[in-house]
């Protein structure tokens, strides 16, 4: 068995979201001490996170409510890197949804085959980590790729940009939080997996919070 790790690692000085605070990791013991302890400080969305509902939903679940079950299985990766900057995530780069437009898909009975309760989207974006343009400029999910991932039932989306929406939007965050559908965000190390489906592991802190740094990792056979 071997895993790939898509997590970033944590250091001081770590790139956030613009306005958000800085994510602070310090040694803070004074260097006559013979051990180490560090401090942290920042915010809960640095590098590879989760949102929980309680991110956006006055009453949604937050980080600790939510469901190993649902974290760790099967996932679908959607290979959508050939997407440019800015540009919105429809249904043409997804051909696995892209049936549903000529089945007609229209009601909940009819739940696309194939699909898993985990779905992952690799742009690639996550080679601009560290670039200026990294946080404003992201690929981003459409409201129909986001309402067609609702209707399947999924319990969790995650990508490897900074957002499912575009820079300073939310309504995409909203859809998926106020259905229950946790999100994963700052994914990395997607080079190294390719379109299929894999195990996956998304493990967040027990927290009482809207959003959790996570170890995020695949199972490669
Ligand atoms: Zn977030």
């Amino acid at each position: 068995m071997r895993f790939i790790d898509l997590t970033h690692e944590l250091k001081n000085d770590t790139q956030v979201y613009p306005g958000d605070p800085k994510f602070i990791l310090i040694n803070s013991k004074d260097t006559n001490k013979d051990y180490s302890l560090l401090e942290i400080g920042g915010n809960l969305h640095t590098g590879t996170h989760i949102d929980a509902p309680y991110h956006y939903i006055a009453n949604g679940k937050k980080v600790k409510n939510l469901l190993l079950e649902n974290l760790i299985g099967k996932s679908n990766v959607f290979d959508i890197s050939h997407i440019n900057p800015n540009k919105e995530i429809n249904i043409e780069y997804i051909p696995t949804l892209n049936k549903t437009r000529e089945k007609k898909y229209s009601t909940t009975n009819d739940l696309i085959k194939g699909l898993e309760k985990i779905i992952i989207l690799k742009t690639s974006w996550c080679n601009n980590w560290g670039d200026e343009n990294y946080f404003t400029e992201n690929p981003y999910i459409s409201k129909e790729v986001a309402k067609i991932f609702v209707e399947n039932n999924i319990s969790g989306v995650a990508i490897d940009s900074p957002s499912v929406d575009s820079y300073g939007e939310n309504k995409i965050h909203k859809i998926f939080l106020k259905n229950n559908i946790w999100i994963v965000e700052n994914l990395t190390n997607m080079n190294k997996i390719y379109e299929g489906i894999y195990k996956v592991f998304f493990i967040p802190l027990n927290i009482d919070a809207e959003a959790s740094f996570i170890r995020a990792f695949i199972e490669i056979q």
